[in-house]
This record gives C-alpha cells, structure tokens and sequence, in this order.
C-alpha cells in the first residue's frame, strides 16, 4: 500500500502556538455521566447531518420501536436516522429553526416500554468495504460537531493515508462530553479504532488529547500499550487546538492545501466519541439513538454531563436540569463555535454536544469602537489570516483582495472576535466574506 509521499510520518515535538488560552470552565469534567428519563416527546429532523435531507420512513400513527428505521435517503451524502425510543409516530411535520431554516421532522410520542426492533444485530464485517456499508447504516456521524457522514468520511481512497487521527481535544469551554467519553467508555474507543485500524490496513492512529485531560490522556495510553499502531498525543490546552487543520498541523507537521482536504495529506481525523459509537454500534447493532450532552451555563441549577434521547427537546432538558434564571441566551454547542436558539421546542441532534444556558451576562451587548490597530486578531488567528483586512475587504466587496487574504480558509473558531479589544465582530465578518467569496467564485466558474 502506497502512503503519503510528502514526508515520513513524524509527530512532532512542539507545536505552534497560535490561537489563545479562554479560561476552560469545564467543571462538569469530573462528574459521572447522568441519564435523562423519557421525554414526552421526540423530535426527530430529517437533516441531522451535513448533505442530503432523508425522507421520513414512517406515517402518522404508525408504531415503532427503538433502533426502527425513520429517516433514508438514497441520495449519496446523507445518513439514516432511528427512533430512539418505542412508541406511536404523533405527526411528521415542518420544524422551524432559529435561524429561518425549516426541516421536515417525524414526531414520536414514547409508549415508555423501550421494546427494542427485532432487527437489530451486531453487524457482520469481514473487510473495509463492508465495515463503511456497516457504518453506512448506523446512524453515525461526526459528533464533535461537524456532522458529516461518516460513512462518507471512511469511503476514500486509502492509499495515501497513513494516519488515523482521534479527534479528544474538546477545546472549547464548558464542554466535556468528550472528555467523559474518554474516562468512562474508553474501552469502545479502542475497539472502534482498532477495527477502523485492522480492516483499513493504515498503520497507525493517535488519539490527540489536550494537557488540561491527565486522566484520559494517562487511561488511553496505558489500555492502547499493547497495540504499537496506537497512541496518545498530547497538545497544549489552547483553543481552538480541535480545528481538523490546526490539529492536523500539530500533531504531523502538515498543512492541508488551499481547497484541499486531510486526505490530501495522508490523514483521516474522526472525533473520539465518534471512534467510540463506531465500536459499540460493531458490538451490539444499535444504531445512535443517544448521545451525551454538557448542560452548563451560569443559570443552569445543576450542571451536568446528561445522556438524552436523540430528538429530546431543548426545554425538556433545561426543566431536568433546573433554571436558577430565566435565561437571556441558550447555546447550542460552545460558546465560541455554538449557535443561539430561541426556539426550546427545538431538539437535541446527533452532533450537539452541549447545551448552555446564560442569564443577563449575555445579554449585554459590547460597545464596538475603532481598530485600535494592535493586530491581536492576526497574531492570534490559528489560520494566519488577517480578519481586519478582510473585514475591510468585504465590506467594500473587494473580491480580489478576500482571495488575496485566503478569506475560504477560516475555520469559523472565533479567536478573533474574542481577542479584539476593540470588540469588531471579526469572525461574524469573515464567516460572511468566506460564504460571499465562495459565491463569487462559483458564479467566475459557471461563466467560465
Ligand atoms: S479569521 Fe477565522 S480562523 Fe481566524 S481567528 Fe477569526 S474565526 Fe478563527
Ligand atoms: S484585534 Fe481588533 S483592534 Fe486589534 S487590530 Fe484586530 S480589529 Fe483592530
């Protein structure tokens, strides 16, 4: 097998240190995982995952059990969705989001026996091709956020890879749903590489683990000792060390090519939850149907790392914690990447993993005043971007200089705005200068 011809696998000694340290607030880390009982209902989106909607596979009234089959598509980039619970279909409807985004949704009211669908078996698996087509069928996608099918993220093509990168980093604060994943279930993490490992044939993995996480990082390599493809990497806790390309940057020395991927350069990076769900859902067939969320936020009465049923709405979950406050912002995710919700209808998706509520600290809103020119945001960007000069370029649609200024390459962290004294809504800037060039760019390639 041919591996990536651009340089000898090497971890690398020191890493750089861009991007900035955000006081962790991750008290949630100590505490053993809770479980949440039976919501009244579930919410199940048909787009819980980057590509293509799925179609709801069940009609109003119908009776399903958990692990039965809700959501398909036989569109290429998608992922099937299952019922987590046992119970009666209630509707299947339009959902509204926040941010103007509609969904179709299939709406199950829990009869609260559990009875599990009689299809459910452990998958049968003799090669790479038939693990993806096992994956395919799990539910699974990237749960550290991202979403993309992983399935889709395995199918490539494996002769330059060398690397399978585990994704523990958690950088973001507050969140530690990764971090428990590690300390309590590490046993499946390990079986989910090492099956990723055997029937890939890539040499090696390291599960990459921030300093600020001993006990993962001391638990991890001591159960990995007896397999030499695996390991631990230990990164400096600054954020946002879990970006896919500045933590391919540190841990290989490599940076990803403009409009290029991690394949490109011989990796593969997979979140350590998701490398967990992968090894279990080999043990037991169950498809995702759960998933563990960090609730944290200063108006939260009890802050806790929660499992929830997949499709629990958002109020549901605030109600089981407690509200000391009625809160002025919910956080779905972290702060820094997270999106705002308005709606506590809205559920739980398979790529959330936290939950946060603040009271009147958030809403106060920062006084924007002049660039005071200290050049904070570019000296601390993990990309080497410059965000004030692209501001200033997409504010006079200057599509050139946003191409000059490599506008496509930010990975939407937030280090920016946070550092700026000035408090400009830099990344808030970029994002939309990244959306507009790539815009421009696709119009430039259809005349072309
Ligand atoms: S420009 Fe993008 S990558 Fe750079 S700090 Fe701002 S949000 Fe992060
Ligand atoms: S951090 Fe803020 S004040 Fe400093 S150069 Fe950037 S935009 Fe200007």
């Amino acid at each position: 097998m041919g591996r990536f011809e651009g340089g000898a696998f090497r971890p690398r000694r020191s890493v750089e240190l861009r991007g900035v340290s955000i006081p962790h607030k991750k008290e949630t880390a100590q505490q053993q995982t809770t479980y949440m009982p039976l919501p009244k209902q579930i919410i199940l989106p048909m787009q819980q995952h980057v590509g293509v909607a799925c179609e709801p596979q069940v009609k109003r009234r119908a009776h399903v059990d958990v692990g039965t089959l809700v959501g398909h598509t036989e569109a290429f980039m998608s992922e099937d969705i299952f019922s987590p619970v046992s119970g009666t279909v209630k509707d299947v409807r339009a959902i509204h989001y926040s941010s103007g985004k509609s969904d179709m949704a299939v709406v199950i009211e829990p009869d609260g026996e559990q009875t599990v669908d009689e299809a459910i078996a452990p998958p049968e698996v003799t090669d790479y091709m038939s693990l993806i087509e096992a994956v395919k069928h799990s539910g699974i996608v990237g749960l550290g956020g991202a979403g993309f099918p992983t399935w889709l993220k395995m199918d490539t093509d494996l002769a330059n890879i060398d690397s399978w990168l585990v994704n523990g980093a958690e950088c973001e604060p507050y969140l530690s749903s990764d971090y428990r994943e590690m300390v309590e279930r590490p046993q499946t993490i390990l079986a989910g590489i090492k099956a990723c490992l055997d029937y890939s044939g890539v040499p090696r993995s390291l599960i990459c683990i921030e300093d600020n996480k001993p006990q993962a990082i001391e638990l991890l390599r001591s159960m990995a000792a007896d397999d030499d493809r695996i390991d631990v990497f230990v990164l400096p806790a600054r954020y946002p060390q879990g970006a896919s390309r500045v933590i391919l940057r540190n841990v290989t020395g490599r940076s990803v090519p403009r409009g290029g991927h991690l394949t490109d350069v011989g990796a593969l990076l997979f979140n350590v939850t998701t490398m967990s769900e992968i090894g279990r859902f080999l043990q037991d067939g169950m498809p995702l149907t759960k998933r563990r969320i960090t609730v944290m936020g200063d108006v939260v009465e009890r802050p806790q790392n929660l499992e929830v049923f997949i499709g629990t709405p958002i109020g549901e979950i605030l109600d089981y914690c407690g509200l000391t406050d009625e809160p002025r912002r919910v956080v779905i995710g972290g702060p820094m990447m997270g999106s705002t919700q308005v709606e506590m209808d809205s559920p739980i998706v398979r790529q959330n993993s936290g939950l946060l509520a603040f009271g009147e600290s958030a809403a106060v809103v920062p006084q924007t005043t002049a660039c005071i020119k200290c050049s904070a945001c570019i000296d601390n960007c993990p990309m080497r971007l410059a965000p004030i000069d692209i501001q200033k370029a997409y504010r006079r649609d200057d599509v050139a200089a946003l191409d000059r200024l490599m506008a496509d390459l930010c990975v939407e962290c937030g280090t920016c705005s946070y550092v700026c004294p000035a408090k400009q809504p830099l990344a808030q800037s970029v994002r939309l200068a990244r959306a507009y060039l790539r815009a421009e760019q696709r119009k430039a390639r259809g005349r072309a």
